[in-house]
């Protein structure tokens, strides 16, 4: 018997609907890596239109996308600067090291944010001993400081500091359609201030695979030569493309009710007192729960919620977290919120 679990683990695990399937079958296709995929072509063009780039590029996962990226941008021994939370440094196993002979300069910043005088600090004299600080990285929204937004005025005063220091400018966008319906500045105006920037169509947006960087058309073109070193040509891709056509069509603006989601189980889980919520963290679709104050370790407490149906992953230190998605409705999550009650309350 299987069980139904209530899945808060991550906006990753959504499966493709029986519409987004339909789309899929439908799709036409040919060989992209001869750039023959009608669909693949489609779907790159919209991107670009979305984010007012000249060009993009349809990859596999949002790794590639952050790590096809970083190759163009970079020289091995450079430095990149990015939040010490950020999932560039903390979840791509440091693939930045592994592949472009990249050091991290990471810093911390405020719920996720840099700030621009610690980013000015971070960033080296141009003496022929020190590393190159080549790229500044900015993720919005940021996942594991749980979902928060990046002001729009700090990535502008950010953006003026990298063209003062002739340095690029990428951003992890993987949620940047969260940032968007949230604070109704458009994927365009995020996206002008950056050289490159990489969405992910397989989060909160619904499609199985599928990432897309966008940027200049001399950049796309690099891009697509590492993106085949890396092993990312794919062939009829299409099929997959249409899965992300179909999500950007349907599934950006439905992002706003996985907030709302979110923003109710927060307030539930707040009225608890052996938990600790920053409310103001909780901005979009993720929360982050410290359980220091259960007396149970993080590993415990998941079990526990596992035995009740509900299933979370771990946080940062002494903590959970949760994520709302399109396969969890507003029942799921009053059950999951009426789970931590009889647990914890
Ligand atoms: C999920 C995610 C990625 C990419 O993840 P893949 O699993 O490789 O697609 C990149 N950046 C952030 C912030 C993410 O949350």
């Amino acid at each position: 018997m299987t069980v139904n679990y209530i899945d808060l683990r991550s906006d990753t695990v959504t499966k493709p609907s029986p519409a987004m399937r339909e789309a899929m079958m439908k799709a036409e296709v040919g060989d992209d890596v001869f750039g023959e995929d009608p669909t693949v072509n489609i779907l790159q063009q919209k991107v670009a239109d979305l984010l007012g780039k000249e060009a993009a590029l349809y990859v596999p996962s949002g790794t590639q996308a952050n790590q096809i990226c970083i190759k163009v941008h970079t020289q091995p021994g450079d430095e990149v600067i990015m939040e010490k939370g950020c999932h560039l440094f903390n979840y791509e196993t440091g693939a930045l090291s592994f592949l472009s002979g990249i050091q991290p300069h990471v810093i911390e910043g405020i719920r996720g944010v840099m700030q621009v005088e610690d980013v000015k600090k971070a960033i080296r004299p141009k003496a022929y001993y020190m590393p190159r600080s080549a790229l500044l990285a900015v993720e919005n929204t940021h996942n594991r400081a749980g979902g928060t937004i990046y002001p729009i005025e700090t990535i502008r005063e950010l953006h003026n500091l990298t063209r003062a220091e002739k340095m690029g400018f990428h951003l992890d966008g993987a949620r940047l359609w969260n940032a968007c319906v949230e604070t109704g500045i458009s994927p365009k105006e995020y996206a002008a201030y950056f050289d490159s920037v990489s969405v992910c169509l397989s989060k909160g947006l619904g499609a199985p695979v599928g990432s897309v960087i966008a940027g200049s058309k001399e950049f796309v073109e690099k891009a697509r030569k590492f993106r085949k070193i890396f092993g990312g040509g794919m062939r009829q891709a299409g099929i997959l493309a249409a899965a992300g056509m179909y999500a950007l069509d349907n599934n950006r603006e439905r992002l706003k009710d996985d907030h709302a989601k979110m923003k109710y189980f927060g307030r539930e889980l707040s009225n608890i007192s052996s938990l600790s919520i920053d409310m103001e963290a909780v901005q979009t679709n993720i929360i982050i729960i410290g359980v220091e104050n259960t007396g149970r370790q993080p590993e415990e407490v998941l079990a526990m919620l596992k035995a009740k149906g509900a299933l979370l992953t771990m946080g940062n230190w002494m903590s959970v977290r949760a994520v709302t998605h399109l396969d969890v409705s507003m029942d799921d999550v009053k059950r999951a919120a009426s789970i931590f009650h009889e647990l914890f309350g």
